[in-house]
């Protein structure tokens, strides 16, 4: 059987002033056919997942487009469509087709439309027809919506955040797949939008609401008239109607026992909603504690600075106050700031030079900070991911400089990239384990990689697009009442 496979991915923070286009896919991921199954292949991805599936069940796939981007703000209105497009035509071009998987994020906004995959779902649906089954994974941070639940077959949610599961969601959408087009698999399908925005650092799902939620999620798989459960967290730096947490259901064609269900998650998400009210720890304080602290390493999360919430990735804050107090043995990373990298490279290792680091892309990351210090590394950033997230896929920082003042160094790189494996800093000449403190610009997923080799974690509440006190933001299209914007 033949099954077409593309995946487009993209989680767009609306309050972002960087615009999302050709350039930031193909510095991430642009890829086209059999390209895309060689890279993927045996990789901890959906597309990885997906192509294992496929093997197992002896579907064909006819691999099409693959692009992702760092989130940022909307993705131009220009590459979205090309991108459709494309995808579009070589699905016709592909003739009769058995069924279509597809990987997506859930929390893409174009310029234009605020549910990028509501619209590429009905598109290619459009092509396929009505009776083609189309199989779709979707991140734990989609914002799901109406149009996509009612377009695709089937969604499968990632079950964890970190999200360490891609793999296993992206196998299970390939065989759920197969069953619909082999076994006679049909899906009843129910879904809910609570009305709760959960910030990003409140939505781990080791334990809080979203373990009891995924707790009962699991119990509720376990019975064998349920296909899959998905409860997604949402991505609340979207100012669009559908952003938040949702609830996706699906059973043997037991539609009142789908609805049921649902209904048992949503009181119970409704119920907990407090829990979802996050506090961090103010920039001098967690500096502060973590220089108290005998044993190393001390990972301060830059938790509002998370590139991959869409913030900057320049963010000055925690340096700053690790420069004035003159921290010793402490590791920023990673700060974006190209312009700073080019000049420690342009001036060599071992030289000193008086320069302005981070905070030039928008006035909510910080101001720059005048760091004067010596080019301790200079790499080309290239790493290989070998935490539980990625594994397996390289990474490509662009040209990286090590910075350091006293004892703080700043890894400045040229790619936004989320501090999310501790290769991006060994392979930048540091040993994270030797460091006092080590600064990472992330607000969740550094948890898989670092939680295991940290002696203590910090959140910190530095200013930053992925902040988790969503007051900071003005909101005006989302739905409202909604909690904690509105107290319910
Ligand atoms: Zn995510």
């Amino acid at each position: 059987m033949r099954v077409f496979i593309a995946m487009l991915s993209h989680e767009t923070n609306t309050f972002s002033t960087l615009p999302t286009g050709r350039a930031q896919f193909e510095t991430r991921e642009f890829r086209y056919g059999c390209q895309m199954l060689e890279a993927y292949k045996s990789t901890g991805t959906c597309l990885g997942g997906m192509i294992a599936g496929a093997a197992a069940r002896s579907l064909t796939l006819l691999p099409s487009l693959a692009a992702s981007a760092s989130p940022a703000g909307r993705v131009t209105k220009e590459f979205y469509e090309d991108a459709k497009a494309r995808i579009c035509a070589d699905l016709e071009a592909a003739g009769r087709v058995s069924g279509v998987l597809l990987d997506l994020h859930g929390a893409m906004v174009t310029e234009g439309c605020d549910d990028g995959e509501g619209d590429l779902l009905r598109a290619v649906r459009d092509v396929v027809g009505p009776d083609v089954p189309i199989g779709v994974t979707l991140d734990f941070h989609a914002n799901v919506t109406a149009d996509m639940v009612r377009r695709a077959t089937l969604l499968h949610g990632y079950k964890t955040y970190p999200h360490v599961d891609m793999a296993e969601r992206g196998r299970e959408a390939a065989e759920r797949l197969a069953d619909v087009l082999t076994r006679g698999l049909r899906p009843a399908v129910a879904f809910r939008q609570p009305r709760l925005l959960p910030p990003i650092a409140s939505q781990l799902t080791a334990r809080g609401p979203m373990r009891r939620l995924y707790d009962l999620a699991d119990e509720m798989e376990r019975d064998p008239r349920v296909i899959t459960v998905s409860v997604f967290a949402g991505f609340p730096l979207a100012d669009i109607h559908d952003a938040g947490l949702s609830i996706y259901v699906a059973t043997h064609g037991d539609a009142a026992l789908a609805e049921q269900l649902a209904d048992r998650l949503e009181s119970v998400a409704w119920e907990h909603r407090r829990e979802f009210v996050h506090q961090a720890v103010p920039v001098r304080d967690a500096v502060a504690r973590a220089l108290a602290l005998a044993e190393r390493p001390v990972v301060l999360a830059d938790i509002a600075d998370n590139t991959g919430g869409g913030a900057a990735g320049d963010g000055t804050e925690i340096l700053r106050e690790l420069l004035r107090v003159q921290a010793p043995s402490a590791t920023v990373a990673c700060l974006w700031d190209a312009e700073a990298a080019a000049a420690c490279t342009r001036a060599g290792v071992g030289a000193t030079l008086t320069i302005d680091v981070g905070g030039k892309i928008d006035d909510r990351h910080g101001a720059p900070v005048t760091m004067t210090g010596r080019v301790r590394a200079v790499t080309d950033g290239t790493f290989m991911h070998r935490g539980p997230m990625f594994r397996g896929l390289p990474g490509h920082l662009g040209a990286t400089a090590v910075l350091e003042q006293g004892g703080v160094k700043v890894i400045l790189i040229s790619n936004r990239w989320q501090t999310l494996d501790p290769e991006m800093i060994r392979a930048a000449g540091i040993d994270p384990l030797a460091e006092r403190i080590l600064v990472v610009k992330s607000t969740i997923h550094y948890r898989a990689a670092f939680e295991p080799i940290a002696a203590h974690i910090i959140e910190v509440d530095a200013p930053g697009l992925s902040s988790s006190n969503l007051s900071h933001f003005d909101f005006h299209r989302i739905r409202r009442p909604i909690f904690p914007l509105d107290d319910l």
